[in-house]
């Protein structure tokens, strides 16, 4: 039996009559930069999260780099960052001219941990980064104390996260500025790369608009350098028709984890994925731990499963932050987590019969390996 680790094309099938409507009538318009279906979407999606302002870009990537830019982060300057994520979150930081700064994660969750921030705060510190990785809320109430005692500013990486709850409130809503990726393959995906960026503050708001479009004041007069960072109207239109399923989808998802706390629950050798008691788990990503990963990994590899492993390699252990001057041992929880983690098949469109027979050969292979 195949199990795909991701399934586009069944979610295209269930929006396909949408998307074929609102496409052709953007090509009849043709406002294909920052037209009407653009600022559809990022009134939708900042209603959707509860956030007073959206604005569209064109990465997830490009969403932290210039969320970051709008705070005022740049040379000289440092920002924490977990050290167990995908490396666009640093890269964002290094983008800037202001330097990364590590800290480690909390087993449970696989989300930075609070008590690690402070620890790494100096007086360059400007602002911290949580990622809501795998689908879950990173612990805010602790980052947020630790941000108003040192005046510092919170990005939230929501890459990850679309839809999922902290206290009863959306992640990307939280902290200055939720950053939001597109990426096909996360829980909301356009059909190439696309991002947004959230944020309750007006000034941020006006500052984010400049910079993602030339640092226009009107069409040729620049007031201030600014990007070419645009979230296509054809993506908005993606975007827009998908929206309306997150929530479903996001259901879908839990209820694929059920099944997989189900029947992994009683194998010996398997760490289950926890849900923290403060919020709403969206799985992105559904990961648990084994001995013997990458042996495992390569059993389910050739039964014919894609799982995979997000991530093998933790930040300040990145070639290309050697010269930051980090080592094997300054952050033991994410590099036993990368020794371990394995990354099951997560879908809104999974079977049950797929799911039982990814139980039933990881059964066979951790008993084996
Ligand atoms: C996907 C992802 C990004 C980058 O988003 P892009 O849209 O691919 O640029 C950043 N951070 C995390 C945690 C991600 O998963």
């Amino acid at each position: 039996m195949k199990v795909r680790f991701v399934d586009l094309a069944a979610q295209y099938r269930e929006t396909e009559k949408e998307i074929s409507r609102l496409n052709d009538a953007l090509i009849q318009r043709s406002d294909y930069i920052l037209g009407q279906d653009v600022r559809y979407f990022e009134e939708s999606f900042a209603s959707y999260i509860g956030c007073r302002y959206a604005i569209g870009v064109n990465s997830g990537t490009d969403a932290l780099f210039l969320g970051l830019l709008s705070l005022g982060v740049g040379r000289g300057d440092e920002v924490i960052v977990p050290a167990y994520t995908y490396i666009a979150s640093a890269f964002a930081v290094t983008y800037t001219g202001a330097r990364p700064v590590f800290a480690d994660i909390d087993e449970a969750t696989f989300n930075i941990d609070p008590q690690t921030i402070e620890r790494v705060i100096t007086k360059r510190t400007k602002a911290i980064m949580p990622v809501h990785l795998y689908g879950q809320a990173a612990d805010m109430d602790p980052i947020r104390k630790i941000a108003r005692k040192h005046g510092l500013r919170i990005i939230e990486d929501t890459a990850q996260a679309h839809g999922a709850q902290y206290r009863g409130r959306k992640a990307g809503s939280i902290g200055d500025i939720g950053a939001f990726s597109f990426y096909p393959t996360k829980n909301l995906g356009a059909f190439g790369d696309a991002g947004l960026i959230a944020t309750n503050s007006k000034q941020l708001y006006q500052k984010l608009k400049k910079l993602r479009d030339y640092g226009r004041i009107s069409k040729y007069v620049h007031g201030s350098i600014g990007f070419n960072s645009r979230l296509d109207s054809v993506q908005a239109v993606f975007l827009n028709a998908k929206l309306r399923h997150l929530d479903v989808w996001n259901q879908k998802r839990i209820g694929v984890a059920e099944m997989y706390d189900k029947y992994l629950g009683d194998i010996p050798g398997i760490r289950l994925p926890r849900v923290a008691g403060y919020g709403k788990h969206v799985y992105h990503i559904y990961a648990i731990r084994v001995k013997n990963r990458d042996k495992v990994l390569e059993g389910l590899i050739s039964a014919g499963i894609s799982a995979a492993v997000h991530y093998p390699v933790p930040l300040h252990l990145q070639p290309v932050y050697r010269h930051l001057g980090y080592r094997r041992g300054d952050f033991p929880v994410a590099e036993r987590v990368c020794r371990d983690v394995l990354c099951l098949p997560i879908h809104p469109h999974i079977t049950k019969k797929q799911i039982i027979y990814v139980a039933q050969t990881l059964k066979r292979l951790v008993k084996h390996v």
